[in-house]
């Protein structure tokens, strides 16, 4: 059962009301983050936020908040849902307002936290590693609705995810306008090839995932080589491992993408040595 905070007022999942004249809802014109916990504290706050004000300054969204202020809104929201491992979802829409596309329709934003358990993963996506599937859903143009704009109008990522469910793949692999393999419809994609922890550059039209940054950053750590370039259909036969990343899978490896294996069809080596550092980074002492 989820614990919702609607402007500040804290209730049950079933309590928690929102206007249809909210143009979130109308238009989906709003953004969004998901935040995961680990023993109880939220990780990563800071990039969270972060992203949430850029996100919110591509669509000329005001956010009339401190971060303190939307930190102390998460955790009064927190402390009302109690233990356990917290999944946070944070969206700010613009807000009641007449049916017009004038941002000055809408004066004041709606900010909505939604606390849930944490969805459970299973043990075997990263013990056995998944298959997914190259979609033909294009992933947004960068002129059109940014992808590196976590918003909420999602109907870009869920076609793309209806197709892949379609194909039997635990996620959709999306490409961009030029071609160009960019990201998944709710993670981000890594390639291991020639040894090297490839990914593609956030500017080849992909949400730049606050867990990307964080296994760059570790690879980096660990001294592995890492690269941020465009990848391409063929990098995929000459890949060795591939995985992908977001904030509440962490890192899944990638074993197939469609009938097509990857490497020798098993989670390899540098993903498996990338997702026992993670693990022992957010698990263990130290946190963020
Ligand atoms: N790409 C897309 C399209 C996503 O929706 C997500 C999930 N928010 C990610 C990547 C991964 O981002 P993060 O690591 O910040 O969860």
């Amino acid at each position: 059962m989820a614990v919702v905070n609607v402007n500040g007022r804290i209730c049950a999942e079933q309590d928690a009301l929102i206007s249809v004249f909210d143009h979130g809802f109308l238009f989906g014109d709003g953004v969004y983050e998901v935040l995961r916990t680990y023993g109880g504290q939220l990780f990563l706050v800071e990039p969270h936020l972060r992203r949430l004000r850029e996100s919110a300054a591509m669509i000329s969204l005001d956010v009339p908040f401190t971060d303190a202020q939307l930190l102390a809104r998460i955790d009064e929201t927190r402390a009302a849902f109690g233990g356990g491992e917290h999944y946070v979802r944070v969206l700010l829409t613009r807000g009641v307002g007449e049916f017009s596309y004038d941002p000055r329709a809408c004066p004041t934003p709606s900010l909505v936290i939604i606390v849930k358990p944490l969805p459970v993963q299973k043990p075997e996506q990263y013990a056995q590693g998944v298959r997914v599937a190259l979609v033909g859903v294009t992933r947004n143009h960068p002129t059109s609705v940014d992808p590196r704009i976590k918003s909420i109008n999602l109907l870009n990522n869920a076609l793309a995810m209806h197709e892949g469910l379609r194909r039997g793949g635990f996620e959709a692999l999306m490409k961009n306008y030029r071609g160009e393999i960019v990201e998944c419809s709710q993670s981000n994609f890594f390639v291991v090839k020639q040894g090297v922890v490839t990914t593609p550059p956030i500017d080849a039209g992909l949400l730049g995932g606050v867990t990307r940054a964080y296994v760059l950053a570790l690879a980096r750590d660990l001294g592995l080589p890492v690269e941020e370039r465009p990848l391409f259909e063929g990098d995929l036969e000459t890949s060795e491992e591939a995985f992908l990343t977001s904030t509440t899978k962490e890192m899944v490896p990638i074993v197939a993408v469609d009938e097509r294996r990857i490497g020798d069809g098993r989670p390899g080596p540098v993903t498996t040595r990338l997702l026992q550092e993670f693990r022992a980074r957010t698990r263990g002492a130290g946190r963020d």
